[in-house]
């Protein structure tokens, strides 16, 4: 099985449009980006996770010739606005040869999604499966399971899923993938001990007010602990909201000053937010061995491709 990081990005992407802070300018002088977060699962089927803003580029770069099926982890336009972009794939198939792809969505998500994109639908282009936190459904190879995931008050639809599937040498894979969320309501067995683990780090630090329901790398350090998977965890979904230190942007509306910044263990000094890909991964990989967590935690790029 190969995934795909199409996009590893928070929800404006990064650098981000007429930003000049510290981040952005870093990440610009590096040419540097990360497009809105989305991942692709290539087996015998290709089985996408979001379709937001930058759907096209990220699918025209990986040569993605087909799309067989689409799961949507909430009604974010981050995570579906590029849904009208996926015709393309029935525009360009022989005529009257095309089956509609389906979409998986929970009723709550559909509610908001469907006003913008039911036509699509009445295409032909996507056939529309609703499905419910808690029930698991087979889509060809793979075995699904949504789970509740809490994302605030304007996303009562959201899930992540837990998506079982045979790797290399016929060995059964769990992976947890979840998108952006705060807290997953009800934490059961299945989500324990997964093989892979995606999860959402908008920010370094937990930020005074978590206004947006995101999950900050701080904070995801108990959720990995409590998931504990016994291989690699990867990343995603990455902002520029963490305040740098003198950086004049800090006053930008977006910037959030950190609750209590996350501190090396013995001399208490607080990491520096890393300001490109490198310095994320060698922030990370400072905080598992100072806090000894005993994971192998992976800040995924866009276009990286695993192997499983
Ligand atoms: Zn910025
Ligand atoms: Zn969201």
């Amino acid at each position: 099985m190969k995934l795909t990081f199409l996009g590893t990005g928070g929800a404006w992407g990064v650098p981000e449009l007429n930003c000049q802070c510290f981040i952005c300018q870093e990440m610009r002088k590096l040419g540097e980006k990360r497009d809105r977060s989305a991942l692709l699962f290539s087996g015998s089927k290709n089985l996408l996770i979001d379709c937001g803003p930058d759907i096209r580029n990220q699918l025209m770069r990986n040569n993605i010739d087909r799309i067989d099926g689409i799961l949507i982890t909430h009604e974010h336009g981050d995570h579906f606005i590029g849904l009208d972009d996926i015709l393309a794939y029935k525009r360009n198939a022989p005529r009257d040869n095309f089956s509609p792809i389906p979409l998986f969505v929970t009723h709550k998500s559909w509610d908001m999604i469907g006003k913008r994109f039911s036509y699509l639908e009445d295409m032909g282009l996507i056939e529309v499966k609703k499905i419910k936190a808690g029930e698991e459904f087979v889509f060809h190879e793979f075995d699904i399971l949504p789970f509740k995931t809490y994302h605030g008050e304007f996303a009562k639809g959201s899930v992540g899923f837990i998506i079982s599937f045979n790797g290399q040498n016929k060995k059964r894979i769990r992976l947890v993938y979840t998108s952006d969320f705060l807290d997953i309501p009800d934490f059961h067995q299945e989500l324990l001990e997964p093989e892979y683990l995606i999860i959402q780090s908008f920010w370094l630090n937990e930020p005074e007010i978590n206004r947006a329901n995101h999950m900050s790398f701080q904070r995801a350090m108990d959720f990995i602990e409590k998931f504990s998977p016994k291989g690699e965890t990867f990343l995603i979904h990455i902002g520029d909201a963490d305040m740098v230190p003198n950086d004049p942007a800090n006053i930008n509306a977006k910037k959030y000053k950190p609750k209590s910044p996350l501190k090396t263990p013995n001399r208490k000094e607080p990491y520096p937010i890393p300001l490109n890909h490198i310095q994320w991964q060698e922030t990370i990989d400072r905080i598992v061995n100072d806090y000894r967590l005993g994971f192998k935690i992976t800040v995924s790029k866009d276009d990286m491709i695993i192997n499983l």
